[in-house]
């Protein structure tokens, strides 16, 4: 496989909840962490998915730059698009030349060197903050806090708008001082724009029965909207 090639596990040509506007979204194959609340896990294996070149990739994008030039643009999810940083890097830059907006949603796990060229075409980063300590980090999403925060450093050294993504789980992660405490930790960050607090849902039960995988979370109860109401009252409104 050519350096710069990458493997996806999809493409989405008008989505409208990863990022501003309406966006195309490339879902990238193959994922490091093992989140116990994962929707995703039919894009974990490195080897799935569907080899593509970022000239491709561009060319199947620019199809529908009309609907997504003015107020959209792309944006790069997962699995982990961190992973494979060289095709990351060089589609957005391609899309640069094309005056198209670029947004990586990420965990902030991957090579933080190779993280900088990816960075240095990303107008957005939607940042998974998942747990807030080493230890739950680790148990929960099997990697390394502590490497996610040097990511959020990074962009923020660099000026890039970030959006923080939080998914809601109760009983783990959504008690009123895990917010206080998401509140305080994001509040170093003056590049956060937004913070989203999602709720935690059960939708992909088939997903992991399709894979023969036990949901890890299959007993614990969803996020309601209630729920998530009222924690989001716990956060400055300048993040909503
Ligand atoms: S980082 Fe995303 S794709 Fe990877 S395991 Fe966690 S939720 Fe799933």
């Amino acid at each position: 496989m050519c350096e710069k090639n990458g493997r996806i596990h999809s493409f989405q040509s008008m989505g409208a909840v990863d990022g501003p506007g309406l966006r195309c979204v490339v879902f990238m194959q193959g994922c490091p962490l093992r989140c116990v609340y994962c929707h995703n896990p039919d894009t974990w294996d490195y080897a799935g998915g569907t080899e593509i070149s970022p000239t491709d990739m561009v060319k199947k994008i620019l199809r529908y730059k009309p609907y997504i030039k003015k107020t959209g643009g792309v944006t790069v999810t997962g699995g982990e698009p961190l992973m494979q940083p060289a095709f990351t890097a060089e589609l957005f830059r391609l899309l640069h030349e094309q005056e198209i907006h670029t947004a990586l949603d990420t965990a902030g796990i991957g090579d933080l060197h190779q993280t900088q060229n990816v960075l240095a075409h990303t107008d957005l980063v939607l940042a998974d903050v998942k747990f807030l300590s080493e230890q739950e980090y680790r148990r929960y999403c099997g990697g390394s806090f502590t490497a996610v925060v040097r990511f959020l450093d990074s962009v923020e050294e660099k000026g890039i708008p970030m959006w923080i993504r939080h998914v809601v789980i109760p009983g783990l992660n959504g008690r009123e001082e895990d917010i206080l405490a998401l509140k305080e930790f994001l509040g170093k960050y003056k590049t956060v724009k937004k913070v989203e607090l999602l709720p935690f849902r059960k939708l992909c039960l088939e997903k992991y029965e399709a894979i023969g995988i036990k949901f890890p979370l299959a007993d614990v109860p969803e996020c309601t909207k209630e729920q998530i109401d009222h924690l989001y009252r716990l956060l400055p409104s300048i993040w909503r």
